[in-house]
């Protein structure tokens, strides 16, 4: 990949002090989701390693900065909640995944993750497990997916899906790299491959239970925009970044409880589908900014106001994968989330539509 020299940041370079000793001092990296579907870090000087997040203080930062405050009482509080080894300092050093918290003691406007724990709490005794697919599209210094044609496009979608080879696939180099961080840091990644639109790819997190998937999809998420920064290359998770006749990028979440798992799981499966069914609108509502450019009915979407579910249906809301319908038995495959929409927000409302929003 051509590096440009104002926009590519010398790593080669950065090792050489990256091997320094810290004389027994960690790096923790404070993670927090922003304002605007961004996540934003800090780093803290701790005195020495720790084992769980309980062992960290509470930090805060300027949420007039982010917007998540009002200059006012800028001041947001973020709680550790979770923490990862550091792909990038390695040693002791680690990623700490936080919730923002006001002032007043409420969870802030844009924490998400306070919600999907009660949640996943309430419905502890179901063993909820989610599989989220990322996609997401690379973008080169100008924002034009990376490695087509200046102003131009390449030729239409065909060889691109898990394409191997020159001209059939872009930036293997950040996608390998992000496969690596995520494994470095724990996370609970079970794949990737090449999307359908050239410089579009796909991740997937899970199975996770719980709280954890939207953990692990967040860091999973900084991690990439971490990688590409050393690339000089921009992530864009919109769900419809070309207008046209190519594929817009999806979120799909799979989902199964004790109850699908088990034999003769499909009517719990079926149960589900009906419910989710009968709450579209509000799911939309939280399946992501501009998800109705993408689900118009073609490129493998439903069509937005429409709800249907069926078995190995890839134009359905729902799918049903095939093999699971032959076992009587598994979990089912919410298709409608897009790209952009948050994984506490998705995997929340499915336990509440499925299981009701107390204990149950
Ligand atoms: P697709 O065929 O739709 O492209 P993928 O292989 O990309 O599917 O992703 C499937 C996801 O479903 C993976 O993240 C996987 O971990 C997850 N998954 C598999 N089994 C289950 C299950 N029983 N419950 C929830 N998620 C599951
Ligand atoms: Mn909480
Ligand atoms: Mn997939
Ligand atoms: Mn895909
Ligand atoms: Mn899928």
């Amino acid at each position: 990949m051509a590096a440009t020299s104002t926009t590519v940041s010398n790593t080669e370079n950065l090792m050489k002090y990256m091997k320094l000793d810290q004389k027994g001092s960690v790096l923790a990296e404070y993670i927090w989701i922003d304002g605007s579907n961004g996540v934003r870090t800090k780093t803290k000087t701790l005195s020495k390693p720790v084992k769980d997040y309980k062992e960290l203080p509470e930090w805060n930062f300027d949420g007039s900065s982010t917007g998540q405050a009002a200059s006012e009482d800028s001041d947001v509080c973020i709680r550790p909640c979770a923490i990862f080894p550091d792909p990038f300092r390695g040693g002791d050093n680690i990623l700490v995944m936080t919730e923002t918290w006001d002032p007043d003691g409420t969870p802030n406007k844009y924490n998400y993750r306070h919600e999907c724990e009660r949640l996943m709490e309430a419905n502890a005794k179901h063993v909820p497990w989610f599989g989220l697919e990322q996609e997401y599209t690379i973008l080169d210094a100008d924002g034009w997916p990376y490695g087509w044609p200046k102003g131009g496009f390449p030729a239409p979608q065909g060889p691109y899906y898990c394409g191997v080879g020159t001209g059939k696939v872009f930036c293997r180099d950040i996608v390998e790299a992000h496969y690596k961080a995520c494994l470095y840091a724990g996370l609970q990644i079970s794949g990737i491959n090449a999307e359908v639109m050239p410089s579009q790819w796909e991740f997937q997190i899970g199975p996770c239970e719980g709280i954890a998937l939207g953990d692990h999809l967040w860091v999973a998420r900084y991690l990439l925009y971490r990688v590409a920064e050393e690339f000089g290359a921009k992530i864009t998770i919109e769900p419809k970044p070309i207008k046209g006749d190519w594929n817009g990028t999806g979120l799909h979440t799979n989902v199964s409880t004790a109850e699908m798992r088990k034999e003769k799981g499909m009517k719990a499966i079926e149960d589900a589908c009906k419910k989710l069914g009968e709450r579209h609108e509000e799911h939309i509502l939280v399946y992501g900014e501009g998800n109705a450019e993408r689900m118009t009915g073609e490129h493998e979407t439903a069509s937005i106001d429409k709800f249907s579910y069926g078995v190995a249906d890839r134009g359905a809301s729902i799918r049903i994968p095939r093999q699971c319908a032959q076992e009587g038995k598994g979990y089912l495959e919410d298709r409608r989330p897009a790209s952009n929409a948050c994984p506490y927000r998705i995997t929340g409302i499915v336990m509440e539509t499925i299981f009701g929003g107390m204990e149950g």
